[in-house]
């Protein structure tokens, strides 16, 4: 099979590789989309545990497609099922795993970070993801939107945490393919007003392409904010940028009794922010951070995403077959567009 294989820091090599054979409760899924991701990115620009030359990896934890073959004692998955598969394997007996967070497991292994992923024409699923019920039917779903839904699923953890309620003024800073994700979200929760805060004018020009609702604004000053929400301010500030900044202006940008949630990290070195934190005590703010997505939520979002209610689609703005997948990876690096995504015939 055709696979792109990370052999170290910025050695991306398409090249042909033993096609897996399922063994024993494993299944074997012929990829049908699989879209680039900032984790991609930052592996192959700054490289990843474990990856060198001896040990390539094949990247790519946000994907979809077809069963293709499963092996003995099989019963989650068939051959031709048009299945997402959700990329994150916990241990299956600590306490997280338990309690249905297997992503937040200290043992945490995930397809495309630690195991191989789908920057390939198929994908090994070990028995682990096939009995723990990391494959889920795509419905009537394209398999762009299955793909997406991997991100989706992780912004809806943000979102659930900030308690979106109708007639709330949400703010979203940083207008990327996360950004709107949580807008789309923010919307379908009732939210009155959507803004959509970037720098750059094409981003903003994309937002409202997907949903000429959202208002989007560049940089935001106190009489800006003020003046999008009638002086109430925001009930919820979610940061989706890896931004120090945006996260120092957010507890002001918050209304009393607002939630705030930091959802992109922060890059390494620049993790120590200074936060006035007596806004959060008089305002009463709740002020979480979330990263991954448990399965329970990966299921909810691709059911937004079976019953179209919502659809992904609109965020894509590059599609290549994996031979031109460096050209992708070239987009993703520069941050041009919303999602770069591999299509496979
Ligand atoms: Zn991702
Ligand atoms: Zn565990």
């Amino acid at each position: 099979m055709l696979a792109a294989r990370m052999y170290g820091i910025n050695d991306l090599r398409v090249e042909q590789v033993p096609t897996p054979i399922p063994g024993p409760g494993e299944a074997l899924l012929q990829v049908k989309a699989a879209a680039i991701c900032g984790t991609d990115v930052r592996m192959l620009t700054a490289g990843a545990a474990g990856v060198d030359a001896k040990h390539p990896i094949i990247l790519g934890h946000e994907f979809a497609g077809v069963i293709a073959s499963v092996g003995p004692g099989v019963t989650a998955a068939a051959p031709g099922d048009r299945v997402a598969v959700a990329p994150n394997m916990g241990c299956g007996h600590c306490d997280l795993c338990v309690s249905g967070n297997g992503q937040l497991c200290a043992d945490y292994r995930a397809l495309g970070v630690n195991l191989d992923g789908g920057f390939a024409e198929y994908v090994l699923i070990p028995a682990q993801a096939v009995s723990g019920g990391n494959i889920t039917p795509l419905g009537t779903g394209s398999f762009v939107d299955g793909a997406l839904n991997e991100p989706f699923s992780c912004a809806l953890n943000g979102s659930e945490r900030c308690a979106i309620r109708p007639g709330d003024f949400v703010l979203i800073v940083g207008a990327g393919a996360i950004g709107l994700m949580h807008a789309k979200l923010a919307r379908l929760q009732g939210a009155s007003r959507v803004v959509l805060s970037d720098l750059s004018a094409d981003r903003q020009a994309n937002a409202r392409k997907v949903d000429a609702s959202f208002t989007t604004v560049g940089a935001l000053d106190a009489q800006k904010v003020a003046d999008l929400t009638e002086g109430h301010l925001f009930d919820v500030v979610i940061t989706a940028c890896p931004a120090p900044a945006a996260q120092q202006a957010s507890f002001s940008q918050a209304a009393v009794n607002g939630r705030v949630c930091f959802f992109g990290g922060l890059p390494k070195g620049r993790e120590e922010v200074m936060l006035n934190t007596n806004i959060i005590h008089y305002k009463q703010l709740i002020v979480t951070g979330t990263t991954r997505a448990s399965l329970t939520q990966y299921r909810k979002t691709l059911r937004f995403i079976c019953e179209k209610a919502l659809s992904m689609e609109d965020l894509v703005t590059s599609r290549a077959p994996l031979t031109d997948i460096a050209e992708l990876f070239e987009l993703a690096k520069a941050a041009k567009g919303l999602k770069n995504v591999v299509e496979f015939a």
